[in-house]
């Protein structure tokens, strides 16, 4: 099993509940365990900034799936959550599912760039990351904690806790 971060983002369509699919469909994935899920988070858009503001979270799942089959997954899944590709970078979407980390492997394709090229410089990836693994090492850049010290907050709100955020299935409950 190789342990893999994915970061989720949406800003259409009542963007909590999307988030919410999006877990439940990311426990339903193949040959995978989805084992944690951060707080959702309301975030500042990148880029256009005639658009509503965002909800992110991070997930932290388990899977044998190739990276590359995995990102069919997720874009399968986008799509099936109303993701309509548009020319416009970084405009609004209902749902953005991204690979942050596979294993520590660094991967460099047509189609894939990992550990993910912005994820150093986004506070919207960044703080759920450090929320799910805080001591995490992150290939080619160090230690997460350190990175985060350089990445200011710029408005990032805690909207739920890890706990309400859409867990459906295939997890413990907490231990008290
Ligand atoms: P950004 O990549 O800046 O977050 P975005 O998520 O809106 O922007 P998308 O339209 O979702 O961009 O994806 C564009 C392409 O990025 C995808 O078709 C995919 O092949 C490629 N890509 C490269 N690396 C990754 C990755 N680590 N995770 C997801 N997609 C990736
Ligand atoms: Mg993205
Ligand atoms: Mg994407």
């Amino acid at each position: 099993m190789i342990r893999v971060y994915i970061g989720l983002g949406a800003n259409l369509a009542e963007p909590i509940l999307q988030l919410q699919h999006a877990v439940t469909a990311l426990a339903q994935l193949a040959d995978s365990r989805l084992v944690a899920v951060s707080s959702f988070y309301g975030s500042k858009p990148m880029g256009p900034q005639d658009q509503p503001d965002y909800v992110n979270a991070v997930a932290a799942l388990d899977t044998t799936l190739a990276a590359e089959t995995l990102l069919d997954a997720l874009q399968r899944i986008e799509l099936e959550q109303g993701r309509q590709r548009k020319d416009e970078r970084w405009g609004p979407r209902t749902l953005d599912l991204d690979i942050l980390l596979y294993g520590d492997e660094i991967l460099a394709t047509s189609r894939l760039t990992v550990p993910h090229y912005g994820l150093h410089q986004r506070e919207f990836v960044i703080y759920p990351l450090l929320e799910l693994a805080p001591l995490l090492l992150i290939p080619g850049l160090g230690a997460l904690a350190e990175i985060a010290l350089q990445v200011p907050r710029n408005g990032l709100t805690i909207l739920t806790s890890g706990l309400t955020s859409g867990l459906t299935s295939g997890l413990a409950a907490p231990q008290h």
